[in-house]
């Protein structure tokens, strides 16, 4: 747990950060040199200057990891030394957590303790864990005739394109290098421009866990400058991806126009959170609905940002709604009591504002928030805002606001709340209330969702896959299933007599 007594001021005025590009092993710039500037959202600060990579620096990453994976310096070892490695690695982040809990409070916004206690924390938990799998995975034999041996085996893809997004930093980073990592690939990962800091101290980190120089690169650098050279690259044998759906469509066509290499894309969300007369403990439905929305400033592809509340418990619930909200109150992202930190950057503050105009224009009725605040400190804070009387064809309801606005949609059937809840675009996630077991396993079988939660919200972990149907995505992280996207299935037929 976090240690409440940390001056986190007076660490982050003598924090070296180091913006250079980890390639084959070395910290570098890129190749023509470029830079961009790096600003904290909390106040506007300049934290660094920041390598711009480009596609002659994605060349030289992809031929290091191409070089690597060919020799099988890290792809021919024993699973349980992977392993081994993998687990010094996870090791590694725990030891340095406060530096990287810091660089991603920083970089990105969001509350110290949150950095702390959970995003390092897991992206240690998912890098030791796919670790520890990893010598515990088998293969198979095919149940063929006596005079033939068909071995079913996984063999890992080659190179990996990682693409990873700002509103988890470390977090999205080790869901994706973890199991690709685990089951021998050389990886080339791009972080978002808005939030590259902890992804690059992780590639330190593996380099000096033992994970041989070239299996894992970091390149920072915007989308189409580095990101897309890497999904156009002709070998690069898989890109996995998360981040918007509109992106995520281009990587497929980037995939579909270079080499045909797998595209796994993991999108945005608009989730629904469906809240019956029935359910047991409104309190612990309130508390989760707020939870959920609020957390990370909203800005969580799986937020259920669509509250859909039968109409007999709607005021009952919306009252201990916004009563929590004082929970969630912006405050400064390093002070260790603070729960809601800063939006990203300015650009998705006024994004965010902008839809909550559009939701006043189109008649929701506007309960509570609504503002940016902390407008003196000079970052981007708004605070929670919760909107009654939404229809699910107002904006604030059909896209992805990607920011702390919870929609209020009321309905009175059960098949009226599964049609709203499926009547969108994505399919993340999605919850339903309800002490009526077979209501549960009934309507949960009916959503479109990679995810559904009974009865709270977001409590999942790394044992299960996590990922969407429709334009929320085609892969999955987490778990053992996500190794199927960094391995290729072979069959070897053996004639035995
Ligand atoms: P984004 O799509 O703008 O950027 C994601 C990454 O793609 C960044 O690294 C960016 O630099 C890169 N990129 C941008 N344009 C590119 C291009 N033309 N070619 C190649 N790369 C490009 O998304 P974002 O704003 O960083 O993240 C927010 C989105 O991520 C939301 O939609 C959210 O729902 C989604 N998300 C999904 C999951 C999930 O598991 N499904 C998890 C977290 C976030």
């Amino acid at each position: 747990m976090i240690d409440i007594q940390i001056d986190w001021h007076q660490r982050a005025k003598t924090l070296k950060i180091d913006g250079r590009a980890v390639i084959n092993g070395k910290r570098m710039s890129a190749a023509d040199k470029a830079t961009f500037e790096c600003f904290s959202p909390i106040d506007s600060r300049k934290l660094t200057d920041v390598a711009s990579c480009k596609s002659a620096d994605v060349d030289l990453a992809v031929v290091a990891a191409r070089a690597a994976f060919n020799d099988r310096r890290w792809a021919g070892l024993p699973p349980k030394e992977r392993k081994q490695t993998m687990i010094k690695f996870a090791d590694l982040i725990i030891a340095n957590r406060e530096e990287l809990a810091l660089l991603e409070t920083l970089d990105m916004g969001k509350p110290i303790t949150a950095s702390l206690n959970v995003d390092v924390s897991s992206a240690a938990n998912t890098i030791r864990w796919f670790g520890e799998a990893i010598d515990k995975v088998y293969d198979e034999i095919a149940p063929t005739a006596d005079h033939t041996l068909a071995m079913i085996t996984r063999e890992p893809i080659g190179v990996v394109g990682a693409i990873v997004p700002w509103n988890y930093p470390i977090a999205m980073a080790a869901w994706k290098i973890a199991p690709a990592l685990a089951s021998g690939n050389s990886v080339v990962l791009k972080p978002s421009e808005k939030s590259p800091l902890t992804a690059l101290r992780l590639g330190d980190l593996a380099l000096q866990a033992g994970i041989p120089a070239g299996v894992l690169n970091v390149l920072p650098g915007f989308g189409q400058e580095a990101g897309s050279p890497l999904a156009l690259h002709m070998d690069v044998d898989c890109i996995a991806f998360t981040g918007s759906t509109a992106v995520g469509k281009k990587i497929q066509i980037m995939a579909g126009q270079s080499n045909l290499k797998r595209a796994w894309c993991e999108l945005g969300g608009k989730s629904p959170n469906i809240v019956f007369a029935d359910c047991k403990d409104v309190d612990r439905a309130a508390e989760a609905s707020a939870g959920s929305i609020f957390y990370n400033q909203g800005e969580s592809c799986n937020a259920p940002s669509r509250l859909l509340v039968e109409r007999s418990i709607k005021d009952k619930l919306v009252k201990k709604i916004l009563a929590e909200l004082k929970n969630y109150q912006p405050g400064d992202p390093l002070d260790a009591n603070t729960t809601m930190g800063a939006m990203v950057d300015c650009g998705q503050m006024e994004s965010v504002l902008k839809y909550i105009e559009s939701g006043k224009l189109e008649g929701a009725s506007l309960l509570a928030g609504g503002a940016q605040v902390k407008a003196e400190s000079g970052g981007f804070y708004i605070s929670p805002t919760v909107f009654d009387n939404v229809t699910n064809r107002m904006k604030i309801a059909a896209e992805e606001i990607f920011g702390p606005v919870l929609s209020i949609i009321t309905f009175d059937t059960v098949d009226e709340a599964i049609n709203i809840a499926n009547d969108t675009e994505y399919g993340l996630a999605a919850a339903v209330w309800t002490q009526d077991i077979s209501k549960a396993h009934m309507v949960a079988k009916r959503l479109r969702a990679g995810t559904v939660h009974v009865n709270s919200y977001d409590e999942d972990d790394i044992t299960v896959p996590f990922g969407g149907y429709k334009q929320s995505g085609n892969g999955r992280d987490k778990s053992l299933h996500a190794l199927e996207k960094y391995t290729e299935l072979k069959t070897t037929w053996i004639r035995l007599t």
